[in-house]
């Protein structure tokens, strides 16, 4: 059989990405940080693809692009994106001479790590710019505030390195006020500290419940990462972004099932009547999560809201619908997106919007809505 016989059928699961959303979401981090951005698209821009959303990006100008690894600066690279890229996190040994190579900028937690890209950047006789992490409280990096006058005095004397910014990350923000004020105090006063905010070119702290909540005097550049996708980590702010991302698939089967009928895996849930159940072409291969099962989460399809009944299982989902439903076979079913936040998904399944958005599996295909609907 010749693969130009037939046609290629459509994937099961898919995710609709509006690029025009996130650049409108991109505006509002701006004018809400009134700052520089560093947009954040580690995880493959929080699973709607490294590639598309760094460019998009890019072509809004953005001071910097977010990584969480040099793979993924890499991966940037390679596709053509020229801006420049930070590493949010602290490095190893051998990720350092191509980061050097390629020029990516990481942030510093410790005296060892500074020696060895100031040594990396001697012998390639080059200057690497990096930025002093400062842990005001997150514990996961920097330097700690106690001795950090002494430690900045070293760093600065290591010739082949120029500290162009300081940074730290905000552990709290979407639930602890008092604990974040008292980071951006600390870290206010560890700026002040290592000479006042002239010394560095860019000093940086909040994410995006951060930029939302707190505004920051000394800040000159944000870190927005969720708020981009089109979801608020505090209440109050999520009328303000646009949808993002929509994750789909189809029904593939409607009947009814009679009463005392289990569905789905451990029959956890039996019908009481006559039911009309549909069966819905994504499972948790697909990163709906398994979690949700049985806590009441709903789909849209055809303009209403309908309950998935039983376990998710790996690639299907069953779903009630009413005696009197019109739904059929092929049609379109929203599992997260304008109509049934990602937020709600992730809170049925006891997790976050950022676990649920990164989870999305390889197997769903990404399509891109073309910008300003052309
Ligand atoms: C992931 C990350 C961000 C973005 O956080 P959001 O809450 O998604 O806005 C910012 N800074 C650092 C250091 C991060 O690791």
């Amino acid at each position: 059989m010749n693969p130009s016989d037939f046609p290629i059928s459509p994937p099961r699961a898919w995710v609709e990405i509006d690029t025009a959303a996130l650049l409108e979401n991109l505006a509002y981090a701006r004018n809400a940080a009134g700052c520089g951005i560093m947009a954040v698209v580690k995880a493959g821009a929080y699973g709607h693809g490294l590639e598309v959303i760094s460019r998009t990006l890019e072509s809004a100008r953005v001071d910097f692009l977010g990584v969480a690894n040099i793979g993924e600066a890499r991966r940037i690279r390679e596709a053509g994106v020229s801006s420049r890229i930070y590493l949010l996190g602290a490095t190893w040994e051998a990720e350092r001479e191509e980061i050097v190579a390629r020029n990516i900028t990481p942030c510093v937690s410790s005296l060892e790590e500074a020696a060895a890209f100031n040594a990396i950047a001697a012998r390639r006789g080059v200057r690497l710019a990096v930025h002093i992490a400062v842990d005001t409280g997150m514990g996961r990096g920097g330097f700690l505030a106690e001795g950090i006058a002494e430690n900045f005095g070293t760093l600065a004397a290591m010739d082949s390195l120029e500290i162009e910014g300081i940074a730290s990350h905000l552990s709290s923000a979407d639930e602890d006020e008092e604990f974040t004020w008292r980071q951006i105090r600390s870290f206010e006063e560890t700026v002040e500290q290592l000479g006042g905010a002239e010394k560095f070119r860019w000093r940086h702290l909040s994410n995006s419940a951060g930029i939302l909540g707190y505004p920051v005097g000394c800040r000159n550049l944000a870190r927005p990462g969720l708020m981009l996708y089109g979801i608020s980590p505090i209440p109050g702010f999520q009328e303000s972004l646009k949808n993002v991302m929509s994750l789909k698939s189809r029904v593939t089967l409607v009947r009814t099932l009679p009463a005392g009928h289990g569905v789905s895996y451990g029959r956890s849930f039996v019908t009481a009547r006559p039911t009309r159940i549909a069966t819905v072409g994504i499972g948790y291969g697909d990163g709906y999560p398994r979690h949700v099962s049985g806590k009441g989460a709903e789909v849209f399809i055809r303009g209403a809201k309908h309950p998935v009944v039983g376990r998710v299982t790996m690639d299907q989902i069953m779903v009630e619908l009413p005696d009197d439903s019109d739904v059929s076979c092929g049609d379109e079913v929203e599992l997260f997106g304008a109509h049934i936040p990602v937020a709600d998904v992730a809170g049925k399944a006891d997790t976050i919007a950022w676990e649920i958005l990164t989870g999305i599996t390889p197997r769903v295909q990404r399509v891109y809505l073309p910008e300003n609907g052309a």
